[in-house]
């Protein structure tokens, strides 16, 4: 970790949760704002994230099956995989 180098979409992608918990350090939370300043394309990817947690979060409070997280999971790793194989690094 340099710390102040650019951050990759691919590492973008693996502390997306992290930021939209809270749970990030400064540090790499400004590292994350600066990449998705000149990325769109993780910048729509975060709102699909911010969305899907969102629903994920009401329907966890109504249960959600391990099916459906299985699910989700799935589909995100679907989407990381298409996304390293044609990644637009600037
Ligand atoms: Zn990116």
């Amino acid at each position: 970790m340099s710390g102040s180098g650019g951050m990759t979409c691919r590492e973008l992608v693996e502390l997306v949760t992290d930021y939209l918990e809270g749970a990030m350090a400064p540090d790499d939370r400004a590292r994350f704002e600066q990449h998705l300043a000149l990325c769109p394309g993780c910048g729509t990817y975060l709102e699909q994230m911010r969305r899907t947690i969102a629903l994920v979060g009401r329907l966890a409070e109504e249960s959600i099956s391990p099916r459906a997280w299985n699910e989700l999971l799935r589909a995100f790793r679907d989407w990381r995989a298409g996304r390293e194989g044609s990644a637009p690094e600037s």
